[in-house]
């Protein structure tokens, strides 16, 4: 499969490491769009939240409790923002859930 977070989970892509357990990685965004910017997936290949259900909705919520573990390793005392983009409208360029986690500085209220 061509993804390019399965092949950062197979570890054929070089990635700063922020968080690892067996069914979760969290790593630094490429193109950070704050002072922290980490992304958390989990390492099966599942398209995006739209594609979850209730098989598979069990290794988003490790993802998703994985989270606070990356905001610890990253500092992120006073807050953060959770993101995932679906699809065309939501503007998702990899085809791999993620999660974007956004902090190191007070961040906008609005979010569109
Ligand atoms: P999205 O647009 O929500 O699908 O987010 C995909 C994110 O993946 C973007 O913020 C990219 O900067 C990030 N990204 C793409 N390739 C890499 C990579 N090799 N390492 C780290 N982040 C990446």
């Amino acid at each position: 499969m061509d993804c390019i977070f399965c092949k950062i989970v197979a570890g054929e892509i070089p990635t700063s490491k922020v968080y690892e357990d067996e069914h979760v990685l969290a790593f630094k965004d490429i193109h950070p769009q704050a002072p922290v910017h980490v992304l958390v997936i989990p390492k099966t290949h599942i398209e995006s939240v739209d594609k979850l259900d209730d098989a598979t909705a069990e290794l988003a919520a490790k993802a998703l409790a994985a989270i606070p573990k990356a905001a610890r390793e990253m500092g992120l005392t006073e807050g953060y923002r959770v993101i995932t983009n679906v699809g065309r409208h939501g503007c998702q360029s990899v085809f791999h859930l993620h999660f974007h986690v956004l902090g190191g500085k007070q961040l906008p209220e609005r979010m569109s």
